[in-house]
């Protein structure tokens, strides 16, 4: 019996409204372990390469990996995949909360819906019990309105995953709402699934997860909490969550400003993690299994407007919808977010898209007869509001912005692609690379676009120097296998990242869970390397190559300098950025094209997937004899 694992799998065509289930093989399960990894396989072998991502084959892939709803050091997330709008690749996205312990619970750890359904459904799933239901109740409602709704329908103890209007509207950045003010927020996962006519996923789960040694699960576990009850950084996560990063990010000249054409924010006081907790707090939130309680839920009253409750603003929103919108105030900023996580679009390619279009504003590139009479100044909230309408009702220039940058900015003309913060259609998450050159790398080369989640470097770049371009290429490697390992396993990476639960620590739980006693730390690090190249070699071979073509972020990041704050003068040149992508490269054992090569794939056992690229002629020449090892070894230090 596989243990750690539900055990069973659900196959849905809404097309035909079919359902299936099976149970989960194995081999499959330790091969690819769950969350992103399940999602890379799946989309890799399934969705055919020329196929619409907004079409009947691509597929909506959902899954909780092994920690998921067991006992260990949070085993709270959920993957949500798909084939992204944004980057017409491999998307995938986690949700925390308590959605992806809940299918556990029903003994579920997959679900592939493909097709398109011919009227609004949702999944109702009771442990053995799974129908596809009419939603057409619900169709318009906001996420945390459906949410409302379908637990008054069916029961507070069932968990929901929930699209909102943008999604339904098939907005590209559209993200899937959970437990009041969670999202799956990044890749467009929230479009794919509006666009199949799904509203939400409704689950109660009532079994409990087989595991291989729970005795001794529980003393890690136990061991763990005690130890990190006494971590510095634990009292400050608690109180502020990552609000602390607004000023922390002022302080080290990385804070968006203004659409990112400056660093500093000089009024961020008041959106700091200090109102936060002063003027809108309500109560500290934590996912399931967490004890670091880093979710905060807010009260918003502003005049003129209605009281609102919203789960936030965390940093990304608090930069990408704060000082990079001229925000001041946190009230605005959480409204803001509030605003987002309703109509369901992800506050940080969201902000980054209302960011850039204020910018063309300013710039006289968009006129107030194309905002129906309205403007979009920084930091004015009724404009922002009516921008948002018009963007998630695809209304006149709305339309564009739903379909994303590129459409955006070849519609508003003028050279506004410079202005687009993102890397691959994905809006940059809220660090400025210009005076953290590796941080601008990650982003750069991240398979799903601009997420600081694939790796985050601050601290290492200024450990390092903040001007050194070379010799980092090779870190961000390592960051990108161990980091996003976290999504693979359904765990939080903030438990690794800031209050140092080792790496080991989580193998040690893995096969405590599942009797995989000769599971190593090596094992996990490879397969995070192998999802990573599986997921570089299907966007190629839906994108064409060479894959370098697609790895530079828009002008300003390396033809600007930050013109004000602590790292005012920072400027990057195209050179710097071809240095250190040629670095990269090497360090990956990818051809000087960003292709990758036979070595590398046949080595992490893709060698079908080499004779794919090869016969689509993307196949990547060895630079540099291939490392035995990719990546190298270093954990930054947390704020
Ligand atoms: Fe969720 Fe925050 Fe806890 Fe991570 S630290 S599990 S995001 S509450």
């Amino acid at each position: 019996m596989l243990k750690g694992f539900g055990g069973r799998q659900l196959r849905i065509n809404l097309s035909t409204g079919e359902i299936r289930t099976s149970p989960l093989d194995p081999t499959f399960a330790r091969k690819w372990l769950g969350g992103r990894g399940f999602v890379a396989k799946i989309l890799y072998d399934e969705v055919p390469r020329n196929a619409d991502p907004f079409g009947p084959e691509n597929r909506l892939v959902v899954t909780p990996g092994v920690f998921s709803g067991n006992f260990g050091p949070s085993g709270s997330k959920c993957s949500f995949g798909a084939v992204s709008p944004l980057s017409n690749g491999e998307g995938d996205s986690t949700v925390g909360g308590h959605f992806g312990p809940e299918l556990k619970f029903a003994g579920y750890d997959l679900i592939v819906f493909q097709g398109i359904s011919p009227k609004p459904v949702y999944l109702f799933i009771d442990d053995d019990r799974v129908e596809l239901r009419d939603a057409s109740a619900y169709w318009g409602q906001g996420t945390m309105e459906t949410e409302a709704a379908l637990k008054r329908d069916l029961g507070e103890d069932f968990e929901i995953a929930a699209v909102g209007p943008a999604a339904e509207n098939r907005v590209v950045f559209a993200c899937i709402g959970h437990d009041y003010g969670r999202q799956a927020g990044r890749c467009g996962v929230g479009a794919v699934m509006g666009g199949k006519r799904l509203k939400a996923i409704a689950v109660r789960g009532t079994r409990s997860t087989p595991l291989h040694d729970l005795p001794t699960l529980k003393e890690l576990t136990l061991r763990i909490i005690k130890r990190t009850a006494q971590h510095p950084n634990m009292a400050p996560w608690q109180k502020y969550g990552t609000a602390m990063f607004v000023g922390w990010s002022n302080e080290h000249g990385v804070y968006p400003t203004h659409n990112f054409q400056t660093t500093y924010f000089d009024r961020y006081a008041g959106i700091d993690g200090g109102p936060l907790v002063e003027r809108i707090l309500v109560t500290n939130k934590a996912c399931f299994g967490c004890w670091m309680n880093c979710g905060k839920y807010s009260k918003v009253q502003i005049e003129g407007k209605d009281t609102v409750y919203v789960e936030g603003p965390e940093y990304e929103t608090g930069s990408l919808c704060g000082g990079n919108c001229g925000f001041d105030q946190i009230e605005q900023v959480a409204y803001v977010n509030w605003l987002c996580d309703t109509v369901g679009i992800d506050t940080m390619t969201g902000g980054n898209i209302i960011a850039f279009a204020m910018e063309c504003y300013e710039k006289g590139l968009i006129t107030r007869e194309q905002l129906e009479g309205h403007e979009l100044r920084w930091g004015n909230l009724e404009d922002v509001e009516h921008f948002i309408r018009m963007v998630v009702e695809r209304r006149g220039i709305g339309e564009y912005f739903a379909r994303g940058y590129q459409a955006a900015a070849a519609y508003i003309g003028g050279g506004a692609e410079r202005y687009t913060c993102q890397v691959k259609g994905q809006g940059m998450s809220g660090y400025d690379g210009r005076g953290a050159p590796a941080m601008l790398l990650a982003y750069m080369t991240a398979d799903i676009g601009a997420h600081h989640n694939r790796a985050w470097t601050i601290t290492m770049d200024e450990d390092l120097g903040k001007d050194v371009i070379r010799g980092k290429a090779k870190v961000v490697v390592h960051l990108q296998h161990i980091r996003p390992l976290f999504d693979t396993i359904s765990s939080c990476r903030l438990f690794w990242g800031e209050i140092d639960v080792t790496d080991q620590e989580h193998i040690d739980a893995i096969k405590l869970m599942t009797g995989w006693d000769d599971f190593t730390l090596e094992e996990a690090m490879r397969l995070s390397e192998r999802i990573w190249n599986l997921n570089r070699a299907h966007f190629l071979e839906r994108n064409g190559g060479p894959g370098r073509k697609f790895d530079y972020p828009n002008a300003r990041f390396y033809e600007e300098a930050v013109p004000s704050g602590p790292a005012k003068g920072a400027r990057l040149t195209l050179a710097d950025l071809d240095v250190m992508l040629d670095e990269y490269y090497a360090a990956r054992g990818w051809g000087l094209d960003g292709n990758p090569s036979r070595e590398v794939l046949e080595d992490l056992g893709l060698e079908d997937v080499a004779t794919n690229l090869e016969r689509a002629g993307l196949l990547g020449q060895l630079s540099a004899p291939l490392p035995p090892v990719r990546g190298e070894k270093y954990k930054p230090k947390a704020f």
